[in-house]
């Protein structure tokens, strides 16, 4: 145990953002560098709990205690390799996790968790720093060939595992860089992409191939997969999203999230999309929302709404998400903290009726209503209709799955009721030798939980290939989060 009163002496800390009018200037990262006697104190604050429950918040089941007393002894190195056993991404997920474990920390129960995120973060960036994330081929090839078709963090981490499991993985991308919505979804400033890059360096020197600007079902049909291949992992991503079927959705200024940010990530200052001297309304009050949020700020909007159909949640646990279930709460993310600086806002409780545009066919306002909660079905509530200015709109309302393109008709894979490719344990679908892993058999997830099903599904296709595997297998594909 780090320290049997660290938790007693110090209170929860993490780094500060840098300040908004700064930041808002650049792409950059949004926190300050932490330093390490900080550090070690936040690491002391882990009881070691006799049933740590931060554990069963993690689907990786990462060893959260372990890598806690480490910090706290300086042993850095032994600190990295005990996150590695569990996490082959601890930089991805230290930026960028809801952080479920620290929701399940018994330290949560009448205080403040211990900063988890934060130690992991701090781990893996010290370990590249020294040097110690270095390649670690196979000692021994198979000659099996697998292709993994979506370079997400779930294709990632299968294909590490499988790599370094001997078998020779091709991942296959459709977009023109490799990272899924690591790459194209999330911006800069929540995850810088060298960071994506460096883990990517690692993973070519031990092996694996990548094949970017590849459709795989077009530029390659299923069958030509199929025979190239002794395994399949389909790890494509739920990518089909929810539309906002009102009138006006077709003029010229209504857009997807995931149409606006992949171009913004891609020219940060010269994105075709641009929220430059424009009035931007956000409708979803999610994530997806807050990186657009984010983006339409750093291109220097003229004014950012949020709007969500939800009532404002509740700032502190209510009775009915007790600990340790992953509560629901009013979350001030960086890019809200910009918002609400910048005199935008945050409205919850509406919903919108329509679009209103201009004689050029582009979008210039947008009328809402405000609702009642979801038990009345989002009743309108009478003479509560208003507009506000809106030259661009981004829809971040969600996903309903996979795409059901080519490549999955042409294998044939079923579907569960939700829609989602199905799978039995080993994450194989109903197609021999044809697997699937991530967002595309869980539905729209966390990142988390892609590393955590990538592995799994790593641990299926080696045991398909050789009959036997020593791969970890951290969750079943029905495993779910504490809600
Ligand atoms: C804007 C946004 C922000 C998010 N922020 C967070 C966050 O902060 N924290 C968090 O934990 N989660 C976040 N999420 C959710 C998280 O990104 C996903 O749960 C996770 O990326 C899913 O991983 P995946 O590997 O299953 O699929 P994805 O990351 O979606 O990757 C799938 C990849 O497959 C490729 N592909 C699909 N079909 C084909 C094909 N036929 N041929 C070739 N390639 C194909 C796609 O181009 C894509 O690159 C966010 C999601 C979005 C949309
Ligand atoms: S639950 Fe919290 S205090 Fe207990 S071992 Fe895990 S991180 Fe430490």
């Amino acid at each position: 145990m780090a320290d049997p009163k660290g938790f007693l002496t110090h209170d929860r800390e993490l780094p500060a953002r840098r300040p908004v009018d700064v930041r808002i200037r650049d792409w950059r990262e949004v926190y300050e560098d932490f330093p390490a006697p900080k550090l070690t104190k936040q690491a002391s604050r882990c009881m070691d709990c006799g049933i740590p429950f931060c554990h069963n918040g993690c689907p990786l089941g990462n060893l959260i205690p372990e890598w806690n007393d480490l910090v706290y002894r300086h042993d850095w190195r032994e600190a990295i390799e005990r996150l590695h056993a569990t996490n082959n991404f601890p930089e991805f997920t230290g930026r960028l996790c809801p952080a479920p474990c620290e929701a399940a920390c018994v330290l949560g129960i009448n205080s403040d968790p211990v900063a988890i995120k934060r130690v992991e973060v701090e781990i893996i960036d010290h370990a590249f720093a020294e040097g110690w994330v270095t390649p670690q081929p196979a000692a021994r090839r198979t000659a099996k060939k697998v292709a993994v078709v979506g370079s997400g963090p779930a294709g990632l981490a299968a294909a590490q595992q499988l790599t370094r499991a001997g078998h020779d993985v091709v991942v296959f991308e459709r977009a023109d860089a490799i990272g899924g919505l690591l790459r194209y979804g999330i911006p800069e400033f929540k995850m810088e992409k060298r960071h994506i890059d460096r883990r990517l360096d690692q993973m070519r020197a031990e092996g694996t191939e990548f094949r970017t600007s590849v459709d795989v079902g077009v530029d390659i049909t299923a069958a030509q997969l199929r025979e190239e291949f002794d395994a399949v992992v389909l790890s494509g991503g739920a990518t089909a999203w929810r539309d906002l079927p009102v009138a006006g959705r077709d003029l010229k200024g209504v857009y997807q999230a995931m149409e606006y940010l992949p171009p913004a990530n891609k020219d940060f200052e010269n994105s075709p999309i641009n929220a430059r001297g424009k009035h931007v309304v956000v409708i979803g009050g999610g994530d997806t929302g807050a990186d657009c949020i984010g983006t339409a700020i750093r291109q220097g909007a003229a004014s950012v709404t949020q709007l969500e159909i939800m009532p404002q949640p509740p700032a502190a646990r209510p009775g009915s998400q007790p600990w340790p279930t992953f509560p629901i709460l009013f979350k001030t993310e960086s890019a809200h903290e910009e918002l609400t600086d910048g005199g935008g806002d945050r409205v919850y409780a509406v919903s919108t009726t329509e679009f209103a545009g201009d004689a050029d066919g582009n979008v210039r306002a947008l009328r809402l209503v405000e609702v009642e909660g979801p038990q009345s079905g989002f009743k309108p509530i009478p003479g509560t209709e208003r507009e506000i200015p809106a030259e661009l709109v981004t829809l971040s309302m969600g996903f309903l799955g996979p795409e059901k393109g080519a490549l999955l008709q042409d294998l044939g894979v079923d579907y569960d009721p939700r829609g989602n490719v199905a799978r039995d344990k080993t994450y194989m679908t109903n197609v021999d030798g044809v697997f699937v892993a991530g967002d595309m058999g869980r539905g729209q997830s966390l990142i988390v939980w892609a590393i955590a099903e990538g592995r799994a599904a790593a641990s299926g296709v080696d045991r398909f290939l050789t009959g036997e595997t020593a791969l970890p297998y951290p969750i079943l594909p029905t495993a779910r989060p504490l809600v």
